[in-house]
């Protein structure tokens, strides 16, 4: 396939946080990788800024042996590491004090663009973006990446949407949700915006409901301190889950243009009701022979945090009353699943006969593993034997339809060239992320106020049993978590 990478415009990008766990296995990584690609012109730079007293030849070492565990393939092309690594650079800075930012504004170059991703710690957002502004590195060239989570509440969000605000233009700020970042996300514009197959279906009229599910196997892990203040609500809901709900529900925008996009998800959040108690299902993962559950793994044995959400969700608007929403997220569960699946309704009758069975098409949208589509579409059993139907699926996994050379690029890799390119559509607006957090807050305090006490459920399972009677209830089931 004839490589379609389109060239940005030399910049300096500067991040802070370069020596930490985001910066290693995601940013420099892709970083190296969109190199690879020929997309890194001769005059990009990479600064790494933290703490850490180290020249720029100790930050060389450390990022090649990132790209070395994290590059994937790529990595193993020496030459180009070593040619990738000589646009590397490094600059110690304290984001809370004073050291440090001379040096880095002199490393600087005027006429390009200038961006500077804040990966680090959301309490010195604030304190970095200040400074920026007071030490004279930001110019009207200049954009800024800030990283989840952005606020922990509404209160939180406005603050630190006000502070950067004091400092950047909105169309300066980046805020980056990496799951707009995923390939598949993007194709559901095209196929929804691109086709008109499927556009005209896209209602409350021909859908009968709408299921996201994103499960992962994997545990709190290292994070206990911070996820045990969050939960699943704010750390996957509030952002991811209602970012793809937003790009499936969404009405047409005029064009696809940052502002437009983000305008009509806008409308989306808006139109979100108010939750009912009752089609809510918080979960909590217990131990599971030698392994911990969750309250061991964050070391508090009445936490009441919750490692799984499932609900259903409605939107008071025409396009889609009376068509429920589905949503569930969790970790330590079955398989590491991500999935939008459109069940459309039922033909209005069956020429076939009861024995047919119930058929129904559905789009399938794979975000993780193994991004794809797949459209389930009603046919006749083959061979003798009268009219039985089966359900087909029409594939559409992107490396067998587009061939090897189709690899889409990590999510990480493609934001940042976004960024540099100065393309905000698959970035959040700050009125969006508040808007997310004034839906999300109350069902939180909910929680809170009654003192609710998350349902048990066991690893490797779907959730807890009453996220599966969430659907029972309305005569619909899951589909099946599998990887
Ligand atoms: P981390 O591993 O703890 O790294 C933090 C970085 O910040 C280090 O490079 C650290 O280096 C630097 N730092 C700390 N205090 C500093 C200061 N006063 N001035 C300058 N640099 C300072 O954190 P992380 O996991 O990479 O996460 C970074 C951000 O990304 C966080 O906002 C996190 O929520 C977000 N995020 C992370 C992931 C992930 O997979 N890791 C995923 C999504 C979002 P020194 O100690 O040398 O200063």
């Amino acid at each position: 396939m004839v490589s379609r990478v389109i060239p940005v415009e030399p910049f300096d990008l500067v991040i802070f946080g370069g020596t930490g766990d985001l910066a290693r296995r995601k940013i420099l990584p892709g970083l190296f990788r969109r190199f690879c690609d020929g997309q890194m012109p001769d005059g990009a730079r990479v600064i790494g800024a933290a703490r850490s007293e180290m020249d720029t030849a100790a930050y060389r070492v450390t990022v090649g042996e990132a790209i070395g565990e994290f590059g994937g393939d790529s990595a193993v092309d020496c030459d180009a590491v070593d040619a990738f690594l000589e646009r590397v650079e490094y600059q110690a800075v304290d984001a809370k004090g004073e050291g440090g930012w001379e040096a880095l504004r002199g490393l600087l170059r005027d006429g390009m663009v200038r961006a500077f991703y804040f990966s680090v710690a959301p309490s010195l957002f604030g304190d970095i973006a200040e400074r920026l502004r007071s030490f004279g590195l930001a110019d009207a060239q200049s954009r800024i990446v800030v990283e989840k989570p952005f606020g922990h509440d509404l209160a939180s969000a406005r603050s630190l949407n006000a502070t950067l605000a004091q400092h950047f233009d909105e169309e300066q700020i980046y805020r980056i949700d990496h799951y707009l970042g995923k390939e598949t996300v993007q194709n559901l514009m095209a196929v929804r915006f691109g086709n008109m197959l499927f556009e005209p279906l896209w209602n409350a009229q021909f859908i009968d409901h709408i299921q996201i599910t994103v499960a992962e196997t994997v545990g709190v892990g290292g994070r206990g301190e911070y996820y045990d203040k969050s939960g699943a609500m704010r750390d996957m809901v509030q952002n991811h889950l209602m970012q793809l709900l937003c790009l499936i529900a969404m009405e047409p925008p005029s064009k696809f243009d940052p502002d437009a996009v983000r305008d009509e998800k806008l409308k989306v959040i808006r139109a979100l009701d108010p939750i009912d108690y009752h089609q809510l299902v918080r979960g909590q993962y217990g131990p599971a022979g030698d392994a911990p559950g969750y309250r061991e793994d964050v070391g508090d044995a009445r936490s009441r945090t919750e490692s799984f959400v499932a609900m259903k969700v409605h939107l008071s608007n025409w396009r889609w009353a009376g068509t429920p929403f589905y949503l569930r997220t969790g970790k330590k569960l079955r398989a590491r699943d991500s999935e939008i699946a459109v069940v459309f309704k039922d033909t209005p009758h069956s020429i076939f006969g009861p024995e047919a069975g119930q058929h129904r098409n559905v789009l399938a949208i794979r975000l993780q593993p193994n991004e794809g589509m797949t459209l389930d579409v009603t046919i006749k059993e083959p061979g003798p034997g009268g009219m039985r139907l089966i359900d087909v699926p029409l594939d559409m996994s992107f490396a067998d339809a587009l061939g090897p050379d189709a690899e889409a690029p990590d999510a990480y890799e493609r934001l940042i060239m976004d960024v540099i390119r100065g393309n905000q559509t698959l970035f959040m607006r700050g009125d969006e992320v508040e808007a997310a957090w004034a839906w999300t807050d109350p069902i939180i305090e909910g929680w809170q106020s009654r003192g609710d006490v998350p349902k048990p459920y066991d690893p490797g399972s779907s959730g807890p049993e009453d996220a599966l009677m969430l659907m029972h209830r309305d005569g619909r089931r899951w589909r099946e978590i599998k990887a």
